[in-house]
């Protein structure tokens, strides 16, 4: 069955460049926004491009032989992206997440990694930095990343099934491959591994209990996410959305569960653990029980524009003042302002005020 798609409006180009506030806010890691959230996640996206097509991220109805990606003078740099991550780390970001796109797609990117690793928070404790992946490289690039100084990794998996992973990827790219993956960054030491699902009624449902079957005792821990109304070229609709509540009695019902504490907070999973000790497994819960209240999370696009929220309209364009000679103090003062004016919390308002065309795509920004 042929995908639904809808065009969508290049808002990339969407930007807004940055005040440098008159009075300088010197980062001292205590940052926060308007609703007392502070700045602690920064998920980085190192490319636009990918090389697989999956149907409710990159359509290849709009992402096809036409579409312009980024030309490579518009990327940030990796001197640009490090420059950027200290001063988000010295205003008290902890976890820096490597995104795309593919990241792994991005040439030498263990060398922002390994540049990446060296970072220490305000407090001298090494950041958290992490990576999420489609796996499709992981056999090669596994040794090389852990060597870099990755400590974890993220890996998206949205079926066991070789047919509907297939049809979903839409690159007939084999699960079998990415499971190949998988092991290569256990081996490596990149564990424990996060295997994500996005969940559609109708397209992978079933295979929620055979992923459960499967990542039982292995040690990695699955997390199911429900299938958000982000980007506006996937055609999105409620009734594909399966929430965390029904994935937690399905799997409940063969394998009782008991609910955790969270790591941290903030964290966007819920934690669920099989009573009988074989593991853990997490529920993210975008559509069904929004978390805006806690989100300290921001993104970077590839060509350095600042997100402060997934369903924002335009970024801040901090590549501008990266490339038109500001200190470190302006930038990190254009930082801070941008976070202190912050009040989004998109997913618990869920208004119509932002037309799903004027949203800014998943592959673009990254997860
Ligand atoms: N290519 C890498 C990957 O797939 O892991 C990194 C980028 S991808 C945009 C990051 C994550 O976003 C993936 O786990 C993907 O499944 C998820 N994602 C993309 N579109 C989504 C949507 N509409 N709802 C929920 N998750 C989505
Ligand atoms: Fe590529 Fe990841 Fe989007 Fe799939 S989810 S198309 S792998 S960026
Ligand atoms: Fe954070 Fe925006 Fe998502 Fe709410 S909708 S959790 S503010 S990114």
């Amino acid at each position: 069955m042929a995908e639904r798609s809808i065009p969508i409006a290049d808002l990339r180009y969407a930007a807004v460049a940055p005040a440098i506030p008159a009075t300088a806010i010197e980062p001292d890691g205590n940052l926060v926004d308007r609703l007392r959230r502070p700045l602690r996640d920064l998920r980085i996206s190192v490319t636009d491009r990918c090389n697989f097509r999956c149907t409710y991220c990159m359509p290849k109805s709009v992402f096809d032989q036409t579409y312009q990606f980024l030309p490579q003078a518009s990327l940030l740099s990796f001197e640009e992206i490090f420059r950027l991550a200290q001063l988000f780390v010295a205003h008290g970001t902890e976890k820096l997440r490597l995104t795309g796109g593919e990241p792994l797609l991005r040439k030498n990117v263990e060398e922002l990694i390994t540049r990446l690793a060296s970072l220490r928070t305000p407090r001298g404790e090494p950041v958290e930095l992490t990576l999420t992946t489609n796996a499709s490289l992981l056999v090669r690039k596994a040794e090389a990343l852990a060597k870099a100084g990755l400590k974890r990794i993220s890996v998206s998996l949205d079926a066991l099934d070789d047919h509907t992973f297939r049809r979903m990827n839409d690159v007939e790219f084999p699960v079998a491959d990415v499971i190949a993956g998988i092991e290569a960054a256990d081996r490596a030491g990149l564990r424990p591994l996060k295997i994500n699902m996005v969940v559609r009624r109708g397209v992978n449902d079933h295979d929620i209990l055979p992923m459960a079957t499967h990542f039982r005792g292995s040690g990695h821990i699955l997390r199911f996410i429900e299938y958000m109304d982000v980007g506006s070229s996937n055609g999105w609709h409620l009734k594909e959305v399966v929430t965390s509540a029904e994935i937690i009695e399905k799997i409940g019902s063969i394998y009782p569960l008991e609910a955790i504490d969270p790591n941290y907070v903030g964290e966007v999973a819920q934690r669920w653990r099989y009573r009988d000790g074989s593991g853990e497994i997490g529920v993210i819960s975008s559509v069904s029980q929004p978390f805006c209240g806690d989100c300290s999370r921001a993104r970077l696009s590839t060509e350095g524009r600042l997100y402060t929220c997934l369903f924002a309209t335009a970024g801040h364009d901090l590549r501008a003042l990266l490339r038109s000679g500001h200190s470190d103090s302006e930038i990190a003062s254009a930082i801070g302002l941008i976070w202190q004016q912050r009040e989004d919390r998109y997913s618990e308002i869920r208004s119509h005020a932002v037309a799903r065309s004027d949203r800014i795509e998943m592959s673009y920004i990254g997860g």
